[in-house]
C-alpha cells in the first residue's frame, strides 16, 4: 500500500508537470488582442470559440472607462460617432498595455445577408485602425456573403495563423454551434451583460434566478455597443431597473421575428442590417405585441446617420399606436443628471397613464356590475 506522503509527492509532481506544459502552451499560443467595443457585443462568443480552436489565446481590453473614452475621443476626428471613438480608445489601451500581442483582431463586417450592409464604419475598420501608431499586426477576416461564403473567410484567417483548411472548418463549425447556444440563451430572456460574462469565464449557460416581474416593461432599442456598454450609457439599464422597470432588448426576442426583412414602402427598404433588425422588432410590437410593453426607448449615438433616420420612422409609428417613445442621443459629454431626469419623467408619465387606465377600467367594471 502507498503511504500518504508518497501519494502527495506524486500529485505534486503531476501538478508541476501540468503547470510546465500549461506555461509552454501559453507561450506557444498566438496572442490576440480584442477591443471590448463595437461588434464585440454581438460576436464575441463566436470569435472566442473560433480563435481558441485555432490555438490563439485572447487578451481583452477592460470594460470601457474614462481614460479609454478620452483617449479614443482625442484620436477620433471631427464628427465621428462615439462607438468608433470608444473602439479607438480600447485599441490604444491594448497597444500600450500589451506589447506582447502578436495580433489585434479587427474583422471587416460588410454583410451577413444578401439584402443589406453593415454601417460603412464597420466596412473600413481594419483600414482605419491600421493607421494607429505602434499597432501590432492585424488579424482580420471579411464577412461579405454577397461575394464569398463565410467559410472561405475563415479558411484564409486560419491560414494566417498557420492552420489548414480542415482545422479551419472544424473551428468554424464549433464556433457556429457555440454562438447559436449563446443566442438561444439570450432568447430565454437572459441579459447580454450576464451572458457575456459567462462566455468570458468559460462557464456554462446557466439561467439567472427568475425575478418577480415589475409593473412596467420597456423595449430598449439600440446597437449592442450603446446599450450594453455600461460606461458609455451611464448604466442606463440599472437606472431603469431602480425605477421599477423591466427591460427587454432585441436579443431577447424570438428569432422568427427577424426572418422577413422590413419593407417600409416600395421605394424604401432599410439598407442597414442592424436598422432592419430594430424595425423588425418594432413591426412586432405595432400589432401582435402591442400590449406586451409599456414604452420604447431608443439609445442613439450622436452623429449616427442610420439610427437618426429610423428613429424618425419609429417615432411616427409609436404616435399611431399611442405607445410612449423616448429617444436619447448620447455622446462623450452626456451628463448623469440630465439622463436621470429624462428617465424619471418618462417613467412617471407612464405610471400616471397606467393608473388612469386602471381607474377607468375599474369604473367600467363597476358600471357593468351595477347594470347586471
Ligand atoms: S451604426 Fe451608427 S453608431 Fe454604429 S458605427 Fe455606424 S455610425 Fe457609428
Amino acid at each position: 500500500m502507498q503511504s500518504k506522503k508518497t501519494i502527495n509527492q506524486r500529485e505534486l509532481k503531476h501538478l508541476k508537470d501540468a503547470l510546465k506544459s500549461y506555461r509552454y502552451d501559453k507561450k506557444s499560443k498566438i496572442k490576440v488582442g480584442i477591443p471590448r467595443a463595437l461588434h464585440f457585443y454581438r460576436f464575441f462568443p463566436f470569435w472566442k470559440k473560433l480563435l481558441e480552436e485555432l490555438s490563439c489565446v485572447l487578451i481583452l481590453s477592460p470594460h470601457t472607462n474614462k481614460q479609454i473614452v478620452e483617449e479614443g475621443a482625442f484620436q477620433g476626428f471631427g464628427e465621428l460617432c462615439l462607438p468608433v471613438k470608444v473602439y479607438y480608445g480600447h485599441m490604444l489601451y491594448l497597444i500600450r498595455e500589451h506589447p506582447e500581442l502578436d495580433y489585434v483582431f479587427v474583422p471587416r463586417y460588410v454583410s451577413e445577408r444578401v439584402e443589406g450592409y453593415y454601417c460603412p464604419k464597420f466596412l473600413s475598420l481594419p483600414d482605419v485602425i491600421r493607421t494607429l501608431p505602434n499597432i501590432p499586426k492585424i488579424l482580420t477576416f471579411t464577412i461579405n456573403v454577397k461575394e464569398n461564403p463565410i467559410s472561405n473567410s475563415i479558411i484564409s484567417l486560419a491560414k494566417t495563423l498557420g492552420k489548414g483548411q480542415r482545422e479551419a472548418l472544424q473551428a468554424y463549425e464549433k464556433a457556429k454551434k457555440y454562438h447559436k447556444q449563446y443566442q438561444d440563451f439570450l432568447r430565454k430572456g437572459t441579459p447580454v451583460g450576464y451572458a457575456l460574462k459567462l462566455v468570458e469565464k468559460d462557464k456554462p449557460f446557466k439561467m439567472l434566478k427568475k425575478k418577480t416581474p415589475k409593473n412596467i416593461k420597456f423595449l430598449l432599442l439600440g446597437h449592442g455597443y450603446n446599450i450594453f456598454d455600461t460606461f458609455v450609457n451611464l448604466d442606463f439599464q440599472k437606472k431603469l431597473t431602480r425605477h421599477g422597470v423591466d427591460v427587454l432588448t432585441i436579443e431577447n426576442l424570438p428569432e422568427i421575428l427577424f426572418k422577413e426583412p422590413v419593407i417600409i414602402n416600395k421605394q424604401f427598404r432599410p439598407y442597414w442590417l442592424h436598422e432592419d433588425e430594430i424595425l423588425a422588432a418594432i413591426r412586432y410590437f405595432l400589432v401582435q405585441g402591442r400590449n406586451e410593453i409599456d414604452g420604447v426607448i431608443f439609445l442613439i449615438s450622436f452623429a449616427c446617420g442610420p439610427d437618426s433616420l429610423i428613429a424618425e420612422l419609429i417615432m411616427r409609428d409609436m404616435k399611431v399606436i399611442r405607445l410612449p417613445f423616448l429617444q436619447i442621443i448620447m455622446d462623450e459629454h452626456t451628463g448623469e443628471a440630465g439622463l436621470l431626469t429624462r428617465i424619471e419623467s418618462f417613467v412617471e408619465m407612464i405610471k400616471r397613464k397606467k393608473r388612469k387606465l386602471d381607474e377607468m377600467k375599474e369604473k367600467q367594471d363597476l358600471k357593468i356590475f351595477e347594470e347586471a
